[in-house]
C-alpha cells in the first residue's frame, strides 16, 4: 500500500519558528506504525538551520497523525536533527522536560485575514467596537465564511486524533480561538503545533491566512490581542496539592517571572498592557477568577483544598508550546526539588 507522509517540522527563523512540511511516499504492508516511519532529509540552507555548504538536515519522526483531508495519508510531527544525530539548535522539542501526569490545556486565539485586514473588516476603517464578536453569531457579528473554516478545523483535529476541546469567536472581529488538552508537554505540544498546521493548510483553499501576532492591530488600538493562555496540572497538583504547596509555587513563578516571559512569545509587551484581560509584563500576579493576573486559580482550585489546575494568562499566540510548557514544568520541578531538600535537612 503506496501513502502519503507529510514530513512537518519548525524553521530556523527567529523569534518565531515557521511550519514547513514536504511529502513522502512510502509502501507499507499495513498501516504504519510510528516506528516504522524512516528518517528523512531537507536542505536546511533554506530554512536558516544550515550553510549551503554543508546543507544537509534531518527529519526524525516523533508523533504520527492521520491527515483526512488526502487520501491514504498521514502527518508526521519531526525533530530536526544535525548529521551526528544530535538535536538541531532550532529543536526546541527536544530541549524540554517532560512528565506524562503534566497536563496542559491551550487556548489558541489568531486573527483570520484576508487581504492585510481581518476578516470582516470593511476595506476603509474599521467596523463596531468590540463588544457583540466574542461568541457572536449573525453575518454582522462574525462575517460569511469563518464558521465555515472553523468546522471544517474541528473535524480535520478530531479526525487527525488531536485532542481539540471546543472552539470560540474571540473578542475582536474576525478573532477565533480553539483549545487543545493534551497530557505531558511534548504531546500537547505537538497537537497544537498539528493543529495550527491544519488550519494554515486548510485556510490556503479560502484565500486566508492565520495571523498568530500577540496585537495584530497595535497596541495603541483598542482591539483585542491574540494569547495562548496556558493550563496546567501535575498529578501533584491534582491529587495533593494545599495552600502551603501553591505559595511556594507562586513564589517560584514570581521568581522565575523574566524566563517565562522570555519563552511566552515575542512582542509580548504590546499585549501585556495590564488592560483587556492582561496582566502587565513586568509584574507577577494571581488571583481567584481573576482574568487581570497573570496567573487565574479557577474558583474549583480553592474550593477543592488548593487542588486541580491553574491558568497562566500570560503566553501569546505566537509562541511555542514546546518552550512554554517545558518552562512551565521546570519551575514546577525547582519547587520540588526545593521541598525535597528542605525535607532532608528537616529530617
Ligand atoms: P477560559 O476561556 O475560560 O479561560 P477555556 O474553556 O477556553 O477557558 O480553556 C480551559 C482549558 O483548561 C481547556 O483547554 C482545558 O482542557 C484545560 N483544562 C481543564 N482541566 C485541566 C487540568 N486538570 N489540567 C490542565 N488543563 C486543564
Ligand atoms: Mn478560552
Ligand atoms: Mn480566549
Ligand atoms: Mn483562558
Amino acid at each position: 500500500m503506496k501513502v502519503k507522509l507529510e514530513y512537518i517540522w519548525l524553521d530556523g527563523y527567529e523569534p518565531v519558528p515557521n511550519l514547513r512540511s514536504k511529502t513522502k511516499i512510502a509502501s507499507f504492508e499495513t498501516e504504519p506504525t510510528l516506528e516504522q516511519l524512516p528518517v528523512w532529509n531537507f536542505d536546511g540552507s533554506s530554512t536558516r538551520q544550515a550553510d549551503g555548504s554543508d546543507s544537509d538536515c534531518f527529519l526524525n519522526p516523533v508523533a504520527l497523525f492521520a491527515d483526512p483531508a488526502r487520501k491514504s495519508a498521514y502527518l508526521v510531527m519531526c525533530e530536526v536533527l544535525l548529521p551526528d544525530g544530535t538535536p538541531h539548535p532550532s529543536n526546541s522539542r527536544a530541549a524540554i522536560p517532560d512528565d506524562p501526569d503534566a497536563w496542559f490545556g491551550f487556548e489558541q486565539e489568531y486573527f483570520l485575514y484576508r487581504d492585510g485586514a481581518p476578516l470582516g473588516f470593511p476595506k476603509e476603517g474599521f467596523p463596531a467596537p468590540q463588544g457583540e464578536y466574542y461568541t457572536g453569531v449573525g453575518y454582522r457579528n462574525v462575517g460569511d465564511v469563518a464558521r465555515q473554516i472553523v468546522d471544517e478545523h474541528i473535524d480535520l483535529c478530531l479526525e487527525a486524533g488531536i485532542n481539540l476541546e471546543g472552539i470560540n469567536a474571540e473578542v475582536a472581529k474576525g478573532q477565533w480561538e480553539f483549545q487543545i488538552f493534551g497530557k505531558g508537554s511534548k504531546r500537547a505540544a505537538d497537537e497544537v503545533w498539528i493543529a495550527r498546521y491544519l488550519l494554515l493548510r486548510l485556510c490556503e483553499q479560502y484565500g486566508v491566512d492565520v495571523n498568530f501576532h500577540p496585537k495584530p492591530l497595535g497596541a495603541e488600538r483598542d482591539w483585542n490581542g491574540s494569547g495562548m493562555h496556558c493550563n496546567f496540572s501535575t498529578r501533584h497538583m491534582r491529587e495533593i496539592g494545599g495552600e502551603a504547596y501553591f505559595k511556594e509555587l507562586m513564589a517560584a513563578f514570581s521568581d522565575a517571572r523574566e524566563e517565562h516571559i522570555a519563552v511566552y512569545g515575542p512582542d509580548n509587551h504590546l499585549r501585556l498592557t495590564g488592560l483587556h484581560e492582561t496582566a502587565a509584563i513586568d509584574e507577577f500576579t494571581h488571583g481567584v477568577a481573576h482574568r487581570g493576573a497573570s496567573i487565574r486559580i479557577p474558583h474549583s482550585f480553592v474550593a477543592n483544598g488548593y487542588r486541580g489546575y491553574l491558568e497562566d494568562r500570560r503566553p501569546n499566540a505566537l509562541g511555542d508550546p514546546y518552550r512554554i510548557a517545558g518552562r512551565i514544568i521546570q519551575t514546577i520541578e525547582s519547587v520540588t526539588a526545593k521541598t525535597l531538600i528542605e525535607d532532608a535537612f528537616a529530617a
